[in-house]
């Protein structure tokens, strides 16, 4: 049932988990200065369903219950958009900075709960998980990769067998599984997904490492060991992301963690692990909630351009429209894709309604491609109003009256004009801002890879027939070679 932002927090401070930050356990996130933020934000979010004006947007009701709509199951292209209104309302409450809103693997539950026949003998573990956190509303982060130790080896051939998460041993219980995975962001939320993302190769040994599971982030054994921390402080008007939306990345550390038989989705099947995320339709899920979270953050950053250029009166300038423009053209095109996304979209062969994989595939390996410019586009038009930045203290300081004089603007006085720059900063300057960076880059998948399999799996058989037949050949000449040699 939809929780309130006050039960996510009974949860958490209740079974705490795992988290290691600069050499000691983080015992209650929810006070941590570091975590704290992010857990409030996450609270809010939850509130937000039992707010009138969202909850029918952010809930749909079955059995008299109110359940978060990311676990609405898709059967019809209306419940699509019926999904996607909520991964926007709540991407737009975080300006579309938040990777690991819970929806996003919600979106993925969702779809292989309804595709559960996928995962054969685990079928009913998989429904019934996913029934457990439809019940209880749990936020679910995963962690995918293998350790970035050697990437030009195998899994089967790195220094130690469980540097990858393997099983070690299993019993009438369950699997006990070691190793690590390279990262999860958001170690706050309630559970863990564990689920292979990287292609597994045939070979001796690799079965030991085709395996998912889901447990809770509380689990004995399983370590979250935090990076340093973003939070440039608590104050929101000089830290108005870092000090709300520090997800945090952690490596995750599986020290002989006993994982029960109700909890495992796949053991020792290869084909499983690599087709679980396209065949399901999670692939298409996940990346239709990130297609609409792109939109929400590109929406942000037109905003934040456009009311920059008029506060500096740099939109004057026609080099300034330019870029404005070349982000409306940004935002028109992954608006583009998520339209298209519902509309050609498709029941897959388990009747669910999956978003269409040619817009899905275009919209999430253009974005990080695009993301990087979008920075630079900010970067180019605020240019050192991006880095004088006084904090709101300096406003109520001996400093103060100069502050007002000499940093106000063309429309705005000088205490918001610095409060617009310094968000712009953490969009993109700061260590926040940097990071996001590099999520966008990477965190859907390495996209070297992701253009190859593209390439792959793309249907480019009708373009080639209409160059064939624009240039008049009925059949291929090399056929033609064969039948006349
Ligand atoms: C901020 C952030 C947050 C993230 N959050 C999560 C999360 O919550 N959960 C999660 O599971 N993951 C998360 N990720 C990880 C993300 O999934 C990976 O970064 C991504 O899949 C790329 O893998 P990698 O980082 O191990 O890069 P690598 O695979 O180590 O790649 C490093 C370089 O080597 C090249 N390379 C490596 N192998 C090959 C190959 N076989 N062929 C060609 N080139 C190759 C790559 O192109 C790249 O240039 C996050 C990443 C970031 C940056």
């Amino acid at each position: 049932m939809a929780r309130s932002g006050k039960e996510y927090l009974e949860a958490l401070r209740h079974n705490p988990p795992n988290l290691w930050y600069k050499g000691e356990k983080v015992e209650d996130p929810s006070t941590h200065p570091v975590f704290k933020g992010v857990v409030a934000n996450l609270a809010r979010l939850y509130d937000m369903q039992h707010d009138p004006k969202y909850r029918d947007i952010l809930t749909y009701e079955e059995d008299g219950k109110r359940h978060a709509m990311s676990l609405l199951p898709a059967r019809s292209k209306e419940d699509l958009a019926r999904r996607s209104a909520a991964y926007k309302l709540w991407a737009d409450a975080n300006l579309g900075m938040m990777g690991r809103c819970p929806d996003y693997l919600n979106a993925v539950l969702m779809a292989y709960e309804h595709s559960a026949d996928f995962f054969g003998e685990f079928a009913d573990n998989v429904r019934n998980y996913v029934a457990y956190v439809r019940e209880k509303d749990l936020a679910t982060t995963h962690c995918l990769t293998n350790p970035q130790v050697n990437r030009a080896k195998p899994v089967t051939e790195q220094p130690d067998p469980y540097i990858a998460v393997g099983v070690v041993k299993q019993n009438a219980e369950g699997i006990v599984v070691r190793g690590a995975r390279m990262l999860a962001t958001l170690p706050t939320a309630d559970e863990l997904l564990v689920f292979p993302s990287t292609l597994l190769k045939e070979g001796p040994g690799a079965d030991k490492y085709a395996v998912a599971f889901a447990i809770p982030t509380s689990t004995p054994g399983l370590h979250f060991i935090s990076r340093e921390g973003l939070v440039g402080g608590d104050s929101s008007y000089d830290h108005p992301l870092s000090s709300q939306i520090e997800e945090m990345d952690c490596l995750t550390v599986f020290d002989d963690v006993f994982v029960p038989w109700e909890r495992v989705f796949i053991l020792g099947d290869l084909q499983r692990c690599n087709n679980a995320y396209a065949e399901t339709g999670a692939l298409m899920h996940m990346a239709h909630q990130v297609v609409v979270l792109k939109n929400a953050k590109t929406e942000a950053f037109l905003g934040l351009v456009s009311l920059i250029g008029e506060a500096i009166g740099a939109d004057a300038f026609p080099h300034v429209q330019e870029k404005i423009a070349e982000l409306i053209v940004y935002l028109e095109a992954m608006k583009g894709f998520w339209a298209r996304a519902e509309r050609d979209a498709q029941l897959n062969k388990y009747g669910l309604m999956c978003p269409d994989r040619g817009a899905i595939d275009g919209a999430r390996n253009l974005y990080p491609r695009l993301y990087p410019r979008i920075n630079e586009i900010v970067q180019q038009i605020s240019a050192s109003g991006l880095i004088t930045l006084p904090s709101e203290k300096d406003f109520e300081g001996p400093m103060g009256p100069y502050l007002e004089k000499y940093l106000q603007s063309a429309t705005l006085g000088a205490k918001e004009r610095v409060q617009l720059f310094r968000l712009a900063w953490d969009m993109t300057l700061s260590a926040f801002g940097a990071r996001q960076v590099l999520y966008e880059r990477f965190f859907f998948g390495d996209p070297v890879r992701m253009y190859q399999t593209l390439f792959s799996v793309y249907d480019k058989e009708p373009y080639k027939a209409r160059i064939k037949e624009f240039l008049g050949w009925s059949e291929s000449p090399k056929a033609e070679a064969v039948a006349g040699g």
